[in-house]
């Protein structure tokens, strides 16, 4: 019998919202690990199937964006929810936040699908979820559609409205900050003239990332579906134009995905000539295995969810005692390049992988809170 959560709006009157507990369902998935719990919402008149999974509460309530993406199947919207929750909490908890990690997956496509209807539905799938789950902006998002799912719900962080705002500036500039220890790291100076980086990717963050870099002399390779943004790259920066995923076997020093994740596997790792990948995607290696496979080639890899905290650092100021403020918030964000130098660090001195490393401090921080 599958547990059903009743929508708040269903007691004042007729809703088409249905919210049905799928935690065992997605407990069969590889990429489960103990989330806490996982809610379906359906509403087939308004068009939405969404999915929230909560991680862990351990910490705080559960922080994450919504994406909104036309994945191939349920299952891959499933899997890909759960990874970005589970992302979400180690995020968290390395940053510092009293926060827990959770996300959401709309499984639609932004340009076509999205309508007032589903955002209303989504709305009131997240008004049930007060106190569990708080989510912000991710892939597919924007922030007009943050304030729109503020003004019917309470749990939506990064609004324009007296909340923090576009949280891409800060995970650009935490990003930036990350790729900077990374270079000093393996070369010993972080000056960046003359340094080649790849960037996969120039959405809200890749943009604002290739613009930093740019500013202090890196020489830039791009990519990106939209021809348009790598056009104004090409134009403004002077950026070398790449096709396609072979972005990956760019000439390059530093590979910096900024677009989905999943790039770094198996079949793209011995393409790879960068020494370095730190860029902001969200779960950039697709399998844990991938990890290994970087260390074996000899690649310096910034843990993602380490480097792209920037934007969470922002929206969790939100919630600090006198309200937020971006004083508070940059040196938060300045030091993701500390952490990302002791991961370096601890990571050669045990011979782990960069990745192994930052997943056993989260879970070290969250398993210290919860005794
Ligand atoms: P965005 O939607 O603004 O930009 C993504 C860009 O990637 C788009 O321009 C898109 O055309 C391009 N793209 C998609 N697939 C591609 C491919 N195969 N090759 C080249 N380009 C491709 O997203 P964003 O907010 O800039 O986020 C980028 C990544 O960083 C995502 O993985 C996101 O989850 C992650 N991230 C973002 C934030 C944030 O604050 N925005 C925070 C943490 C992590």
């Amino acid at each position: 019998m599958l547990n059903v959560l009743k929508p708040r709006h269903e007691v004042a009157g007729a809703t088409t919202l249905e919210i049905t507990d799928i935690t065992a369902e997605a407990a069969r998935l590889p990429a489960f690990d103990a989330h806490e719990q996982v809610w379906l919402g359906r509403d087939t008149v308004r068009g939405l199937i969404a999915i929230v999974s909560i991680h862990s509460t351990v910490l705080g309530p559960a922080l994450g964006g919504t994406r909104i993406w036309p994945h191939v199947s349920f299952e891959a919207g499933l899997t890909d929810a759960l990874r970005l929750s589970r992302g979400m909490t180690f995020k968290s908890a390395i940053a510092g936040l009293p926060l827990g990690g959770g996300k959401a997956v709309i499984i639609a496509d932004a340009k076509t699908d999205k309508a007032p209807a589903m955002l209303e539905a989504y709305a009131e799938m997240l008004d049930t979820l007060v106190g569990q789950y708080i989510t912000a902006e991710d892939v597919g998002m924007t922030l007009a559609d943050a304030d729109f799912l503020a003004e019917r719900a309470p749990n939506v962080a990064g609004t324009t409205r007296g909340g923090s705002g576009n949280p891409s500036p800060f995970t650009a500039q935490g990003t930036f900050f990350g790729l900077k220890a990374a270079l000093r790291h393996r070369k010993g100076s972080d000056d960046l003239k003359g340094v080649r980086v790849a960037v996969q990717g120039l959405g809200s963050v890749g943009w604002s990332l290739c613009r930093k870099l740019h500013a202090e002399g890196a020489v830039l390779t791009v990519s990106d579906l939209d021809p348009a943004r790598t056009a104004r790259a090409a134009e403004t920066l002077g950026a070398t134009i790449v096709e396609g995923n072979a972005i990956v076997a760019a000439d390059v020093d530093i590979f910096a995905p900024c677009a989905l994740g999943g790039m770094l596997s198996a079949e793209t790792i011995p393409l790879l000539k960068a020494g370095i990948v730190a860029g902001a995607a969200n779960n950039q290696l697709a399998t844990a295995e991938d990890g290994q496979r970087l260390v074996e080639k000899g690649i310096l890899y910034a843990p993602d969810y380490v480097i792209n905290a920037g934007g969470v650092i922002n929206v969790a100021a939100e919630m600090a005692d006198g309200g937020y403020s971006v004083e508070a918030v940059m040196p938060r964000v300045e030091k993701i390049a500390k952490t990302l130098t002791k991961i370096f660090e601890r990571a050669e001195r045990e011979g782990r992988t960069t990745d192994d490393v930052a997943e056993a401090m989260a879970r070290e921080i969250v398993e210290a809170a919860r005794k």
